[in-house]
Parts: structure tokens; C-alpha cells; sequence
């Protein structure tokens, strides 16, 4: 099922699925945008008057580049790296490297469009791009790792700058990947710029809570959705997919809060423990150990059920679930998966990953009146902490883990709230989805007109 666009941006829509073949997740990401912003256009007619919309939907730059390197055993590796520079109307490009086998320029596409609109939801000065590779670092020994960042990083450096374009992370790029990039761009450079990356480590460069942010993020917005119905996490039930960053801590921020994680998963299965995770022993395997999921159900013993090759939302089927969180990828909740959670009795969902959900499982949760927050919203923490580290930079300073969690949270409240705010504008009260996707739209559509035609 494929809703109708509106005749006023229907034609533009069309016109970019013909440009863009090949690149599904792109045009999903367009449609939803389109969907909303519809309303914007036809509200204001400067947006189509100044061709906003074709404009938007084509990178202003985009640069696929080949990265040799040597593997332990001397061969020569071939991988493709990618940066799509899409829109600088508001600052620098910014947004993070994913190294993964499925990437395609498709799929960097997809996620450069959503960072336009997630980064202006910020407020912060920063545009929209993403970058990645097809390099998988699954298997590969950290000499490997390191000639892989060196060879990528000696193409995009000409590339990016702290006034240009702020790569950081992603799936499969995490602190150790950003310091064998930033070591390779301060050596062809001979310049400490700090502010060209961010995800960097806490002792060059790199801020507090940058690694909790999305996490932590997620959970504040989801958090701000129950508060404005009264509600919060106390005694939640709560599904984490993935066991990243991102599902890490949103999980402990869950707990902090009282609620109660009681499944996540990785690539390989899932782990359900019905009194709850132990979030410190997940901690623990995961980032000191580099351990998967099996290996923390085999330390906690009984207490815990580990389901080999399961998907995560199953576990809503025989078990009240009220909070879910995908965390991991896209496209990772379908709409089956909506409505054993609606049955379960799901009353919010929030994406701390890029469009987890299909539109088909966005559109159940909506018509079930589930509060639903949108990956540009409830994610942007990550990059807003990057917008962070990246003033620490520029002022040679470093801040508190409180301050800056503090002002993390401030930033997600504010998010919230404009959502929310846009929603009612366009008497569609509750709709974070046009909520989020007007908000981000209209930042950078003023800042376009009035930057002129470039
Ligand atoms: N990759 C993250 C995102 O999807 C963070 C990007 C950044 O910090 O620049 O927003």
C-alpha cells in the first residue's frame, strides 16, 4: 500500500526516482520526506518557487573513490569508499563512515538525505553527508583495520576539513577506526585539526558522552513522548534490537530510569531475559571482552535465554512488551513485526537507528495511535554530541560528563518540543514523523533561499 502524493510535488518525486535507479532505501527515504513536506509547499509557496525540492534531493557533491590495501597475508584487497557531500546550506557537511558489506552508493545516499534533515533538527550549525565503504572489518585483524582507515583516509582528506566536511562514525566504525583516520589525515596534513573527525578518544580530542549519546538520546526523546501523556519508564517493558553503541546505551539509560530491558540481539541472535538484561555483564562482554550475545548468555546462566538465529520482535508475542527500540539497522522491523508488538500492547516506539522501520510498520504504529519517534529525531543525539565535540575543538576546551549530558538532553527536549509544536501547526497532533520532517525541512529550506542559487 502507497499512499498518494500531492500533485504539487508528485512530479518532482517521479522526476528523482528516474534520476536515481537502483537505489531503494534512497527513494523510500525521498518518499516519506516528500509526504510530509507536501504540506510545507503547499503552505508556503517560496519552497516551490525557489525549486526547493529538486534541490534538495541532489548531493551537491558526491565522491566514490577505490581504497587498495594489503591483508596479513600480502594480498592486495580492493573496497569502494564513498562521501556524499549533500547539503552544507547550514554548516559543514556532517555525518558518520559506515563500513559494511552491503554498502552501495544507494545506501549512503539514503542515509546522507536523512542527515540533512536530522542535523537541522539539532539547531546546530552543521549540513547533512555520509560516507562508508564496503570494507567489512568483521574478521580482520587491527594491522588490517589500520591499512584500510590509512588508504581510505589518503583519498578523502583532500576532501574534508573542519570547515568543509566532519566525517565520524557509523555501523562498523567506531573510536578505533577514527584514530587510525585521524592519525593518517594529521600525517598528509601536518595539522592537528582536531575538528575534521569526531567520535574521537577522550585523550585527543574527543568529548564525553559522544559514545552514549545516541543511546542516551533516543531514550531522553521517547522519555519527553511519555511525559506529554503522562506517562514515563518506570516499570516499562522494554525490546532493544542490536547490541551496538546505540542499543548499549540506550539500554542502561533505560534502567537508570526504571525500566526493565528484557531482550536485544545481534546479527546472529537474540537473548531474552524475562526479569530483565543485566545491562553491566552486557556492558562488559560486548566492549572489554568484544564478545557476542551467546557469550553473555553463557555467564548469566539460567537467567537467561539465548535464541539462535530469532528475530527480536517474536519476543513480543508471548510476553507484555510497552517500549521498543531498533537499534540496529535498517528496514529491520517490518509490519508483521508492528502488530505482534501493537498485540503485545506496545504504547511508544522510538528508531535509535536510520529508518528501522518499513513504512508499512510506521504507518500500523501510527494508525494504533502508538507514539512513534522517527529515527531524524530520536537519533540526532549522536550527531549533536558530534556538534559538540567539535565547539570543544574549536575552543580548545573540554566539558564535564554532566554538563554535557545535560546539554544533550536540553537539545532532545527542544527536539521534541518542535516536533510536537509542528505537528499541532499542521493539525496533525502526535505525528512526530511530519513533525520531525517539516522542523528539518523548513531550517534548511530558509537557508537556502536565502544563501541564493548555489
Ligand atoms: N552516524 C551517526 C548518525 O547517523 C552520527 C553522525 C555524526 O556524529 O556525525 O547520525
Amino acid at each position: 500500500e502507497v499512499s498518494e502524493l500531492s500533485p504539487l510535488v508528485s512530479p518532482i518525486f517521479e522526476n528523482n526516482l528516474r534520476r536515481n535507479p537502483g537505489e531503494p532505501e534512497f527513494h523510500q527515504a525521498m518518499r516519506e520526506v516528500f509526504e510530509s513536506v507536501s504540506l510545507a509547499v503547499e503552505k508556503h509557496p517560496k519552497y516551490a518557487d525557489n525549486s526547493i525540492l529538486e534541490r534538495i534531493c541532489e548531493p551537491e557533491r558526491q565522491i566514490i573513490f577505490r581504497v587498495p590495501w594489503v591483508d596479513d597475508h600480502g594480498r592486495t584487497q580492493i573496497n569502494r569508499g564513498f562521501r556524499v557531500q549533500f547539503n552544507s546550506a547550514l554548516g559543514p557537511y556532517k555525518g558518520g563512515l559506515r563500513f559494511h558489506p552491503s554498502v552501495m552508493l544507494g545506501t549512503i545516499k539514503f542515509l546522507g538525505f536523512e542527515q540533512i534533515f536530522k542535523n537541522s533538527l539539532t539547531g546546530m550549525p552543521i549540513g547533512g553527508g555520509k560516507g562508508g565503504s564496503d570494507f567489512d572489518p568483521k574478521g580482520k585483524s587491527d594491522a588490517e583495520v589500520m591499512r584500510f582507515c590509512q588508504s581510505f583516509m589518503t583519498e578523502l582528506a583532500g576532501h574534508i576539513g573542519e570547515y568543509t566536511d566532519v566525517p565520524a562514525g557509523d555501523i562498523g566504525v567506531g573510536q578505533r577506526e577514527i584514530g587510525y583516520l585521524f592519525g593518517q589525515y594529521k600525517r598528509i596534513t601536518n595539522r592537528y585539526e582536531s575538528g575534521v573527525l569526531t567520535g574521537k578518544g577522550l585523550g585527543w580530542g574527543g568529548s564525553l558522552v559522544r559514545t552514549e549519546a545516541t543511546g542516551y538520546g533516543t531514550v531522553f526523546f521517547v522519555d519527553e513522548m511519555l511525559r506529554s501523556t503522562q506517562r514515563d519508564f518506570a516499570g516499562k517493558r522494554v525490546i532493544v534490537s542490536g547490541s551496538g553503541n546505540v542499543a548499549l546505551f540506550a539500554m542502561e539509560k533505560i534502567t537508570q530510569l526504571g525500566g526493565t530491558v528484557v531482550a536485544c540481539s545481534d546479527s546472529t541472535g537474540v537473548v531474552y531475559d524475562s526479569d530483565g538484561l543485566d545491562i553491566e555483564l552486557l556492558t562488559h562482554v560486548k566492549n572489554v571482552e568484544r564478545g557476542r550475545l551467546s557469550d553473555y548468555a553463557a555467564v548469566r546462566g539460567s537467567q537467561s535465554e539465548y535464541r539462535a538465529g530469532a528475530r527480536v520482535w517474536d519476543v513480543a508475542a508471548d510476553t507484555r512488551i510497552d517500549v521498543a527500540l531498533p537499534c540496529a539497522t535498517q528496514n529491520e522491523l517490518n509490519a508483521d513485526d508492528a502488530r505482534t508488538l501493537i498485540r503485545s500492547g506496545v504504547i511508544a516506539v522510538g528508531e535509535g537507528a536510520n529508518m528501522p522501520c518499513t513504512p508499512d510498520a510506521t504507518r500500523e504504529f501510527q494508525q494504533a495511535d502508538v507514539l512513534f519517534a522517527p529515527g531524524k529525531a530520536a537519533n540526532a543525539g549522536g550527531v549533536a554530541t558530534s556538534a559538540l565535540e567539535m565547539q570543544q575543538n574549536a575552543s580548545r576546551d573540554s566539558w564535564s560528563f554532566e554538563y554535557t549530558e545535560e546539554r544533550l538532553a536540553k537539545i532532545m527536549r527542544s527536539i521534541h518540543d518542535r516536533c510536537a509544536e509542528t505537528a499541532d501547526e499542521y493539525g496533525r497532533p502526535g505525528d512526530y514523523v511530519l513533525g520531525a520532517n517539516i522542523t528539518g525541512f523548513t531550517r534548511v529550506a530558509d537557508a537556502m533561499i536565502a544563501l541564493g542559487v548555489i
